[in-house]
């Protein structure tokens, strides 16, 4: 399985010059199994270049593709509406999540496009789409393995493990520690993975104080659940908006010096397992 970052901001997009090495577009993953399916993990401002290296890579042939949503915060869909594989009617995704509150899953993402949002509404995408409310329950997706399960987060969230041929991928953005179901849930569903990509955008006495309620995680709680769950690699993800290039290095150096096989992601990283 390979996986390759896309965007790796929290909150919002950040193109300032001092943060473009790790990168400012919002959180998008691609994933290829090892038999070459395409699944797609958040739809935030790094699924356009996604797009366009997809439209590329395929040349006109038809693109079929799995999206997987963990929720519904703007940083985490915003990139939608300018992916312009959906724009092509040969083209077919199916799009997971949860049912959000007051509509249903399809309903919420093309709410975005709605106006006065955006200029033109989700008809004018013309590739075929179908969607999945998921719960709890694990289920196939081509040669993947999905595993969700809830995090704790403001209007909820969710936490995908993806496996293909026995490798194992936990992808636990948006996720705020100190609730012990929560906690208790991330952990049994990190348990031996491979690589954990974490929420990392505080420090530990911003969750204990100022932002405290606001969903979000801390480098060393990703250390502690790598450490207690036997996961492989920790990366820490979903940077702060006001984190310069700087300042995440000093997350990761900090963050090695208990866990030494810890990375930040970065727009571009890959990981191959
Ligand atoms: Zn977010
Ligand atoms: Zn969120």
């Amino acid at each position: 399985m390979r996986l390759r970052f896309w965007g790796v901001r929290g909150s919002t997009p950040t193109p300032q010059p001092e943060n473009l090495r790790y990168g400012g577009n919002t959180p998008c993953l691609e994933f290829r199994s090892d038999a070459g399916s395409l699944l797609i993990a958040d739809c935030g401002t790094g699924l356009r270049m996604l797009g366009k290296s997809l439209m590329k890579e395929f040349a006109g042939r038809p693109i079929r593709g799995n999206i997987l949503i963990t929720h519904f915060h703007w940083d985490h869909i915003q990139g939608l509406p300018f992916f312009g594989p959906l724009y092509h009617e040969a083209n077919q995704f199916h799009i997971y999540s949860y049912r959000p509150r007051g509509g249903s899953l399809g309903e919420t993402l093309g709410g975005q496009m709605t106006q006065p949002y955006f200029p033109v509404n989700m008809s004018a995408m013309r590739a075929k789409r179908k969607y999945a409310e998921v719960s709890n329950k694990p289920f196939e997706l081509d040669d993947f393995h999905i595993r969700p399960a809830r995090l704790n987060h403001p209007q909820g969230c969710l936490c995908y493990r993806i496996g293909n041929n026995g490798k194992s991928i936990v992808l636990a953005t948006d996720n705020e520690p100190g609730n012990s179901k929560g906690d208790r849930t991330l952990r049994e569903i990190s348990k031996g993975a491979d690589v954990l990509v974490y929420d990392s955008q505080y420090e530990r006495p911003q969750l204990e104080h100022e932002k405290k309620g606001w969903g979000h995680g801390s480098w060393d709680e990703g250390v502690k659940i790598c450490k207690e769950c036997a996961v492989k690699e920790l990366i820490l993800f979903h940077h702060d908006p006001d984190s310069d290039d700087q300042a995440i290095d000093n997350l990761q150096q900090r963050a090695r010096e208990r866990f030494p096989n810890t990375r930040a992601a970065f727009e571009g990283m890959e990981i191959t397992l």
